[in-house]
């Protein structure tokens, strides 16, 4: 027997729903649009105007590292959506070079860390009850950068390890209702993934794809297929884990 159809907004209040912090570029956009392919309605957070306008998604301007501007994001995020079943904190400050430690300012320390680290600590926060109602999931975005390092770079390595750390916390408190992963790039090329004005292809030479054992420098697209599958009910079994995806590099013996 035929079934009934149902009627439009029984269909559209059991889309699952998402919200991606810095998600009007780079790997933000990358996971806001393949989320949405899977049939997500996704909402983004992003300081940049601009950007967030252009990405097409329902945009609000939010600055993560304020919380009055979190609150309110989280608010109009679930007022619009109607629910929320994935939360992803990506939002950061991407450059990872500060500059030498003797003189790293005080206030540019606290920046990083603000927008890295508390400012997923505060979107979780106030994404915490809807989440726990549909029993939906949160990845992190931390870095490669929190297992290894280059000079000049301890806020930015030290934002990361405390994502980490953060996520498997969490994973605890917000447990059974809550999954809560962390996923840790490696190079990813996001020069295509920039508001308009700032996009560009760039040609990477060889020796740099070549020597990550996968053979090229990452996609924004290999990051958002991690966060993908860990939001999913396929990864119903995984939560407090960091995963690696920098094609092997991390893998490799590197003495000289
Ligand atoms: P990106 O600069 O292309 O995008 C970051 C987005 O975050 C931008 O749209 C920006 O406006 C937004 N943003 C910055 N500060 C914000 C704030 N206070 N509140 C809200 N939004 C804010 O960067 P990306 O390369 O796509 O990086 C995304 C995440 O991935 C970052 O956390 C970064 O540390 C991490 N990551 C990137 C790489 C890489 O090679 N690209 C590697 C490892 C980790």
């Amino acid at each position: 027997m035929a079934q009934k159809a149902a009627p439009k907004a029984v269909m559209r209040a059991a889309r699952r729903a998402a919200l991606v912090t810095g998600g009007a570029q780079g790997i933000g956009l990358a996971t806001a649009r393949l989320l949405a392919g899977r049939g997500y309605e996704v909402a983004i957070a992003d300081l940049d105007a601009e950007a967030g306008r252009e990405s097409g998604f329902f945009f609000v301007r939010c600055d993560v590292s304020k919380e009055p501007s979190v609150r309110a994001c989280a608010g109009a995020v679930r007022k619009r959506l109607g629910r929320l079943d994935a939360l992803v904190n990506n939002a950061g400050i991407a450059d990872p070079v500060s500059g030498p430690v003797e003189k790293l300012s005080l206030a540019d320390w606290n920046r990083r860390i603000a927008v890295g680290l508390t400012g997923a600590f505060l979107m979780t926060k106030h994404c915490a009850a809807h989440l726990r109602s549909s029993r939906g999931a949160i990845v992190n975005v931390a870095s490669t950068r929190a297992l290894q390092s280059e000079p000049d770079t301890e806020a930015y390595a030290a934002t990361k390890g405390g994502l980490v750390a953060l996520t498997h916390a969490l994973a605890i408190s917000l447990g059974p209702q809550v999954r809560v992963n962390c996923v840790s790039p490696g190079w990813i090329d996001v020069s295509a993934w920039k508001k308009s004005k700032n996009r560009k292809s760039i040609r990477h030479s060889k020796a740099d794809h070549l020597q990550h054992p996968a053979g090229r420098i990452g996609r924004p697209q290999d990051v958002a297929e991690l966060v993908a599958f860990l939001l999913g009910e396929e990864a119903g079994f995984i939560t407090g884990q960091n995963f690696v995806v920098d094609g092997g590099m991390t893998r490799k013996m590197i003495y000289v």
